[in-house]
């Protein structure tokens, strides 16, 4: 399978194995509050080869940033099943990055690159994902466990004191029951344990504690209590599901292409803010504003300015902007692109709907070789 170019932005070499703290796995856990939905990504260090699992379609543009923040090539995008309750982001990432899109086969669905099956290996980099099929929520429902069997990604079969329904998708409560004791059950106690959902803000559990403290399987309950938990739960429909479940089949396609509404490239950060990168307003410089937010002392001096770049300091910029020009984007530049993200997000809290942060400021900007004009001699190298 094809790995995947890790993005626009090329971190520091280091950053991977920094957000990792040295350790050969980076692991985040992400949450969308929306539909109580984890989405995990994970990457082996040292070749920067990863896999998300279960990411939501709304959160495309938080995912994508992360992805491409840590350098991460992404491998493949993995669902644990096909989702009733929120569409599935892997389409989105696909496109973005090549990515391969991952689905148990069981689950019938178009546009996928890597359909799954039991037993299958997953590879990002020297580290793998085991397979595990675990239906009974719905018939095409996996766990994906690590290769030492330190962590498992269990969708919806388990949650945190719970699991998922089994009264509609094919659900079978006697086949989660099975799929439960003897594919996850079975793993080391120790094992830490992510799910799909939870509503209530627990985002980890452990074999040792699901056994011990499931409400439906956990303890002493028998395959027949199981049972007759699950058949007596009345729960009402998941209310996306007339959306959700199509878009799933789809892969998380959408129907139309999206529009292109964009007036650039924005990419959002991490953080939360519209970025352009210097290469892209070398080549648009003539169609937007630039606003330089500095000092007057450090616009008029050695470091220089980016040509025909107007001066607002930052202090003063809601006081003035209306000065700014009304009839192009504007682009927001400092020394490393620290306060005039700062002066972005003030923009856009004002209302004004083109703004973007030149990421890495002037300092990225020099760098890159683009040009200045500067008042006083440049500063020896
Ligand atoms: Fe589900």
């Amino acid at each position: 399978m094809a790995a995947s170019s890790p993005g626009a932005f090329a971190p520091a070499p280091a950053l991977l194995a920094a957000a990792a703290g040295g350790g050969p796995l980076l692991f985040r856990q992400l949450f969308d509050a929306a539909t109580g939905t984890f989405t995990y990504l994970l990457a082996d260090v040292p070749s920067r080869q990863g896999v998300i699992i279960d990411p939501v379609f709304e959160q495309h543009g938080r995912d994508l940033s992360l992805v491409q923040e840590l350098g991460i090539a992404l491998v493949a995008s993995l669902d644990t099943h096909a989702h009733a309750d929120h569409v599935t982001g892997s389409w989105l990432l696909h496109e973005a990055t090549g990515c391969a899109i991952g689905l148990a086969a069981a689950a019938g669905a178009e546009n996928v690159t890597l359909p799954l099956a039991h037993g299958d290996r997953v590879g990002f980099g020297q580290r793998v994902l085991e397979v595990r099929s675990t239906p009974g929520h719905t018939n095409g429902c996996v766990t994906y466990v690590l290769d030492d069997h330190s962590l498992a990604f269990t969708g919806d079969a388990l949650l945190v004191r719970g699991c998922g329904r089994c009264d509609f998708q094919q659900g079978d409560a006697h086949t989660l029951w099975t799929s439960i004791t003897r594919q996850i059950f079975t793993l080391p106690e120790a094992c830490q344990l992510y799910p799909c959902h939870d509503y209530t803000g627990r985002g980890v559990t452990s074999v040792a504690e699901e056994k011990a403290y499931n409400a439906r399987l956990g303890g002493s309950a028998t395959e027949r209590d199981f049972v007759g938990h699950m058949e007596a739960m009345k729960l009402p429909h998941p209310h996306r599901i007339a959306e959700a479940l199509p878009g799933n089949l789809r892969s998380g396609r959408p129907r139309q292409p999206q529009p292109a509404v964009s007036w650039a490239p924005l990419q959002r950060s991490y953080a939360g803010l519209p970025e352009l990168t210097p290469a892209w307003l070398a080549a648009h410089r003539a169609d937007v504003a630039v606003v330089d937010v500095r000092t007057p002392e450090e616009y008029h001096g050695p470091d220089g300015r980016i040509p025909a770049s107007q001066l607002l300091p930052l202090p003063q910029l809601e006081a003035r902007a209306a000065e700014l020009p009304a009839d192009r984007p504007l682009v927001l530049v400092c020394h490393s692109g620290s306060r005039s993200a700062l002066a972005t997000q003030q923009l856009l809290k004002a209302g004004r709907p083109q703004v973007a942060n030149l990421r890495g400021g002037l300092r990225r900007w020099t760098d890159e070789g683009y040009p200045i004009e500067a008042e006083a001699p440049l500063p020896e190298a």
